[in-house]
Formats: C-alpha cells, sequence, structure tokens
C-alpha cells in the first residue's frame, strides 16, 4: 500500500502569478484572460466545448529541442523515444516525430498510433511487461529498432516467434537495478519488489542466452526506475553505474552489445518540486555510461508533454457546503485521474481577465462523479468562480488524456492543439453514439 499522502499546506501553494512565470505558453491578458500562445483559452472553450484537453505545440518543441540539446551538448550520441503512454494523441506524436524524436510503445495500440503519426518502426522500441504473442510478431513484422524484453521467458517466445517468421530480433534486455528512485510507491519501477525487469544478477546469464538464441541480436541494456523523479539524480546515476559495470562484464565475455537505454521519469514541477534540468540528466549519463563510448536511449514522457497541456473545464456550480465551499467542474476525475490515483496537486487557474485579480478563498474543486475520491484539490485559495466560468487545471498534457474513462458514462473529452495563433481539433469529442457502440442486447433477454 502507499503511505497516505502528507497533507499539503495551502500555505506553500504558489500563487497565479508564479503558476504562470514558470509557463511561459500562458499568458495573462487583460481583455481576453488567460491565453495559451497567442489563442484565449475562452474561445476554445466556446467553439469546442469544455472539458477539452489544449497542447501547446511551442511547448512540446521547445522541450524536445531542449533535452536533445542538453544530450549533444554533453556530447553523448542519444535518440530519444516519447514514452507514447504519457499523450497517444496523433497529433501530438507527428509533431514530436517531426522534431526528430522517435516513439517507445507498451501495446499493439501504442506502436499502430506511432506508425499511423510516421514515427517509422526503426526509431520505435517497445517495452512493457507482458507482450503478446500478436504483438510481438506485429512488432517484428514492422522492423521495429528494439524490443525491450523483461523476463526469460519472454527472451525465448520472442526467440521462437522471430524464428518461425524467418526473422532476427533486435532484443535489449531491461535490468532491474534495485534502486529508489524516491517518487510515489505507484510509479515506482526500479526495486527488487517491483514486477519490472529481471533482476540484474541474472541479467549477464540472460544476455550470453540471447546470444545462442537463433531468432535474437542481443543488442543491449534498458532500465527504467521510476516516474516523476524530482530528488536529485542520485538515483539516476546509482542504476546507471549498475549499467555500466553490466556492460562491461557482457563485454568481457566477448558479447556484442551496441546500446544503453536509460529510460524515461525525468520529473516536472507541478506545485513547488524542485525539476531537474535535461542538463542534469545528461550529465549523470555521461559521468556513468561516457566511458563505454556507446549510443544511448532515453524514453522520456512526462518532461516533455506534462507541461505542455492543460485541461479546460467550465463550473458548473459553486456548492455552499456547511463547513466548506465546492466548486464543481464539469471534469472529472474520469478525465483526469492523477488526483484521484497519486494524490497529484495542479495548478488550477481562472480563465477570466476579472477572475485572475479576484480576492481569493478557500474552496474544494470537485467534479460530478459519484466518487469522494473525485476531488482534484481541497483548500485551494481561488476567487468566486460562479456558474458558467472556466479554469485551467495545468499541466495536464502527460497521463491526463491517455488515463481516461467513461467511468458514470461521461464521452472522453475533445483534445486541441495550439500552434501560435492557430489552434485545431485534434481529437473530437466522443459523441453518445460512439460512448455505446459496439454494445448489444441479446434478443432472448427482450423476449
Ligand atoms: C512510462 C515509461 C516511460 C516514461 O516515463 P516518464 O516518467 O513519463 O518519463 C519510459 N519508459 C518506460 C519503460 C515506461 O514504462
Amino acid at each position: 500500500m502507499a503511505a497516505p499522502a502528507p497533507a499539503l499546506d495551502p500555505g506553500n501553494d504558489p500563487s497565479f502569478a508564479e503558476l504562470l512565470a514558470q509557463r511561459p505558453q500562458l499568458t495573462r491578458h487583460a481583455h481576453d484572460g488567460l491565453v495559451m500562445e497567442d489563442v484565449p483559452l475562452a474561445r476554445i472553450a466556446e467553439v469546442v466545448g469544455t472539458p477539452t484537453w489544449v497542447y501547446s505545440a511551442g511547448t512540446l518543441r521547445r522541450r524536445a529541442r531542449a533535452l536533445r540539446a542538453a544530450l549533444a551538448d554533453a556530447g553523448l550520441t542519444a535518440t530519444v523515444h516519447f514514452a507514447t503512454k504519457a499523450n497517444d494523441n496523433l497529433s501530438v506524436l507527428a509533431l514530436l516525430g517531426r522534431e526528430g524524436l522517435g516513439a517507445d510503445v507498451v501495446s499493439e495500440g501504442e506502436l499502430r498510433g506511432a506508425r499511423a503519426a510516421g514515427i517509422p518502426a526503426s526509431a520505435i522500441v517497445f517495452s512493457g511487461v507482458g507482450k503478446s504473442e500478436r504483438e510481438i510478431r506485429l512488432a517484428l513484422a514492422e522492423g521495429i529498432m528494439q524490443i525491450n524484453a523483461e523476463s526469460i521467458e519472454e527472451i525465448d517466445m520472442i526467440s521462437a516467434i522471430a524464428a518461425g517468421m524467418g526473422r532476427i530480433a533486435p532484443v535489449a534486455i531491461r535490468v532491474n537495478p534495485d534502486v529508489d528512485a524516491k517518487t510515489h510507491a505507484k510509479i515506482t519501477t526500479g526495486r527488487s519488489e517491483n514486477k519490472f525487469g529481471v533482476a540484474y544478477d541474472d541479467a549477464l546469464t540472460l544476455y550470453a542466452r540471447m546470444a545462442k538464441l537463433p531468432g535474437i541480436r542481443p543488442i543491449g541494456i534498458a532500465t527504467h526506475i521510476g516516474s516523476q523523479i524530482t530528488i536529485g539524480m542520485g538515483a539516476y546515476r546509482a542504476a546507471y553505474a549498475r549499467l555500466a559495470e553490466l556492460v562491461r562484464a557482457i563485454r568481457a565475455q566477448g558479447l556484442p552489445i551496441e546500446r544503453v537505454d536509460c529510460g524515461g521519469g525525468l520529473g516536472i514541477a507541478y506545485r513547488d518540486e524542485i525539476a531537474p534540468a535535461p542538463a542534469a540528466l545528461a550529465g549523470a549519463i555521461k559521468a556513468e555510461l561516457g566511458a563505454l563510448g556507446l549510443p544511448v536511449m532515453l524514453e522520456p514522457g512526462r518532461w516533455i508533454a506534462g507541461p505542455a497541456g492543460v485541461l479546460l473545464s467550465r463550473v458548473i456550480l459553486q456548492k455552499q457546503g456547511t463547513a466548506r465551499r465546492f466548486v464543481v467542474l464539469d471534469a472529472a476525475m474520469n478525465d483526469l485521474l492523477r488526483p484521484a490515483m497519486y494524490d497529484s496537486w495542479h495548478g488550477i487557474l481562472p480563465v477570466s481577465p476579472a477572475a485572475l485579480v479576484a480576492p481569493l478563498a478557500p474552496a474544494d474543486v470537485v467534479g460530478p462523479v459519484c466518487e469522494s475520491s473525485d476531488c482534484f484539490t481541497r483548500d485551494r485559495a481561488l476567487p468566486d468562480l460562479p456558474p458558467g466560468a472556466l479554469v485551467a487545471l495545468l499541466d495536464t498534457g502527460a497521463y491526463g488524456a491517455t488515463m481516461s474513462s467513461t467511468y458514470n458514462a461521461r464521452p472522453l473529452a475533445a483534445e486541441v492543439l495550439v500552434d501560435g495563433a492557430r489552434f485545431a481539433v485534434v481529437r473530437d469529442r466522443q459523441s453518445y453514439e460512439a460512448l455505446h457502440a459496439g454494445q448489444r442486447v441479446p434478443e432472448w433477454l427482450m423476449e
């Protein structure tokens, strides 16, 4: 069980001005209120309705470039593979693909999405603890760059499938380095008790075994120690030091190795966290792995897409309870699951110019879903938000739309991409017809 989140002191919440200062894609205009790049969010709400996910193309580009530049500046030969599960919108993937990013996928659906967005199979790595035979077959037929295997059972399965297809699968072993990334228990992946990867002590034996299998070309080792890592580079350094040691052991046995996959996990500042700069991560990779002279791969998701998105929502009503004020939004936990699942904190900005400077009082911000955990925040300092007022939930570009469900028969929200003064709907709001499509009631039930 995850330990309960420590109670947040609302006194530490950043002010609206502080939130805006850290997010250059969002500005406050005296007439238009909150504006993303050059598009007023109120205009998007008017045209597209709410709730709607809104992504800043400029932010996605800026962050993709910053990451690649940091790796290049450190003198590393590196490729960046966006973790598709953070945001699988085809326009987001297409934009990042055009920035030279590949993809990290964990399912057939993500592989198909990345390919449909124009990312070549030669830039896609397939991760995940349980790939089906069908998924492995498709990955090999597409000519995938790399499959990250997570167990001896999977290695044997991949070899058999590839041999049957007359192919050689490029496989890396995902190693569990048993380091503590010091992040939320639900997003820690690099401890020995987690389900991910093969035990460090077994990795060399498995690597040697791969080299003997007919359907496999062993090409490297991989790790991914967790997500939303903000506390220094210690955990990364520890994990990469272990990878370096393993590379040396692999080479000492005369086995080939072509690259090291350093995973994702770089954290962002949702509230007051100190988010590491990409240069710090590049420095950690350089320090621990640089001497090996191997190309490295990175699989960031949250760091690239998180700050690029907001969830735009309208207030349904303000309810004065006996002890607290509740602001009820038309967005809910089925749209943005992170607060309910990870106790996560998201900045909430009013959109109207007047509300951005109005007096503040504490409020709980909740959705209409019939669950007590459908609560985005408690005791947040917010202005009066009458019915119809708009708010933006910040930093929801990663693990936002991708974690949505239709719980309470609520259609999936629309998605919009803003690019300068232009915006486009990049995913329609789900219709009620689509919500029930595919369901049928057997005739015998209706007799
Ligand atoms: C989820 C995941 C990532 C991306 O994690 P972020 O915290 O979003 O950077 C990278 N690699 C693997 C294997 C993952 O499962």
